[in-house]
């Protein structure tokens, strides 16, 4: 085949994304519960008045009333409740984060505020990955005969790594309110790269989310996963990010 386009899944395909989603939750709702009761305690001190004189009863920790699980609770109702936003996890987050908030006794507006402040500790906290070893030198020589894109479905905005350098198109498929297995996001790349899905290949870890939809509609496949089923025309397994140059040399020789 003759190869113009390769697009990129991002979590678990160039970096190992596990941990960096356990840190970036429990970080964000720690930072926010700590800083919230230092914001509380302040205002209590420097406007006793606005409480009859006397320090009213304390709330109690933000996090001890709606611990970790409540958020993660709420947020899978609102995906529930508005399935067009289920894939739009920072939506659903950021609200999620100013309903709990409200109940716990904010005002509106606080309400809002500390669900940003929280989200952009979370923005920053979920940033913080470590791309294999591989990935930039094998992006940076790819880049040099390929059009790449990124398409992602979670969160990660490509262009705030050093990575993102290397893709002048990025997707964010949750937020085009069309998650893969959707084909939109596959086409709306294609068609920024200026390509048609025959001449392009598709770098995934899932097979539901990248493998198979890029496989129907006529994209070569590669797909990073356990050796356990078979495959159809089209998807080719490998172990590891690493392995797609070989894997690209021979698509080009024999498909
Ligand atoms: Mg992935």
């Amino acid at each position: 085949m003759r190869l113009e386009a390769i697009t990129f899944d991002l979590d678990d395909t160039l970096w190992e994304n596990r941990g960096v989603m356990q840190r970036t939750e429990t970080g964000h709702y720690a930072w926010l519960d700590a800083a919230l009761a230092e914001w509380m305690e302040a205002r209590m001190e420097e406007a006793p008045e606005e409480h009859g004189g006397a320090p009213p009863a304390a709330p109690g920790r933000f996090a001890e009333r709606f611990p970790l699980e409540a958020f993660v609770e709420r947020r899978a109702r609102l995906a529930r409740a508005h399935p067009l936003r289920r894939g739009d996890f920072t939506w659903l987050r950021r609200r999620a984060l100013a309903e709990l908030l409200g109940e716990y006794g904010l005002a509106g507006h606080h309400a809002d505020r500390w669900a940003e402040r929280a989200m952009e500790r979370f923005m920053a906290l979920r940033h913080e990955v470590t791309p294999h070893d591989e990935v930039d030198d094998l992006l940076h020589e790819l880049g040099r005969r390929y059009r790449l894109a990124s398409i992602t479905n979670g969160n990660v905005e490509v262009a705030r790594l050093a990575l993102g350098r290397h893709f002048p198109v990025a997707i964010a498929a949750g937020e085009l309110l069309a998650p893969k297995p959707d084909p939109r996001p596959f086409l709306a790349a294609l068609a920024r790269l200026g390509t048609a899905p025959s001449r392009a290949l598709h770098v995934g870890d899932s097979w539901e989310e990248d493998a198979l939809p890029a496989c129907r509609l006529g994209m070569q496949a590669a797909w990073i996963g356990p050796d356990d089923r078979h495959l159809p025309a089209g998807i080719h397994r490998l172990d590891h990010v690493r392995e797609l140059p070989e894997l690209i040399t021979w698509l080009e020789k024999y498909q």
